[in-house]
């Protein structure tokens, strides 16, 4: 990759933002001889080195630069164009150039536009902080997750001292559980990673929403109720989901083979 010209990476970097974005995993690529990766979230090009006069062309090609802290989507400080709804994010170390949605890069804007989601769990507000996290906890839709990720760090300040209650299980405990959903979203881990984590993943409800079919019923001694086999309708990983009662109905689930 040494010895790429400025003019090569950006006609390059316009080929990217109309690469494909895989269901789930990794997808290897070649643009021009240039060899990258996208996950589910980005399309990520390695750089040996950056070529000079990158920065320049780059003005040029797609006007204002924009300087961006670390988000979970990009490991360091970075500079950014705007490219339609894409942007182009110029990382230092390692060197590379990442495409991604616009909107997963910009800071949420002051006031207006906040996501109704981000705007309740900053309110400082028990009622609206839950209210938030249940919002997460029944959703994969990337229209309410990917806001919550460049305000993370703002939340977990804003709730740290919020007044949450909880019967028999804190609410905190619930909250956290959330935010992780929001982490496994912005690492581009499919959502059905978090049903082990957490015992209020209720199938019916989950089905109810597309995010699993049940596929099969396997009697279970224990319980009133025989266990459900769930296929993920994402990434098509299947649990054995157990019911049980204590206080409140649980449910445990587990990854199987098949
Ligand atoms: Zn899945």
């Amino acid at each position: 990759m040494t010895g790429v010209t400025a003019g090569q990476l950006v006609a390059a970097v316009e080929q990217m933002t109309g690469l494909p974005w895989p269901d789930d995993g990794r997808l290897d690529w070649e643009v021009d001889g240039l060899a990258g990766h996208t996950d589910v979230h980005r399309h990520v090009l390695p750089l040996a080195a950056v070529p000079s006069s990158f920065l320049d062309l780059a003005d040029r090609s797609w006007g204002t630069r924009h300087r961006a802290g670390a988000s979970r989507f990009i490991d360091s400080e970075v500079v950014w164009w705007r490219s339609g709804d894409d942007a182009v994010a110029l990382v230092g170390t390692p060197a590379a150039v990442v495409v991604l949605p616009a909107r997963w890069l910009a800071e949420p804007p002051a006031g207006g536009g906040v996501s109704p989601v981000v705007a309740d769990f900053l309110s400082g507000d028990g009622e609206r902080v839950l209210s938030s996290v249940w919002a997460v906890f029944g959703t994969r839709d990337p229209e309410v997750l990917a806001p919550l990720v460049p305000a993370l760090r703002a939340v977990e300040e804003a709730t740290a001292d919020v007044e949450l209650g909880g019967l028999l299980v804190s609410n905190h405990s619930n909250l956290e559980h959330a935010l992780d959903r929001v982490r496994l979203f912005a690492a581009g881990t499919c959502l059905c990673a978090a049903y082990p984590a957490h015992q209020f993943y209720d199938p019916a409800k989950e089905s109810g929403r597309r995010h699993v079919r049940v596929v099969r019923t396997v009697p279970n001694d224990r319980q009133w109720v025989p266990d459900r086999v769930c296929e993920c309708l994402d990434c098509g990983r299947r649990f054995q989901v157990e019911q049980g009662e204590y206080h409140y109905p649980w449910w445990k689930w587990t990854p199987v083979a098949g």
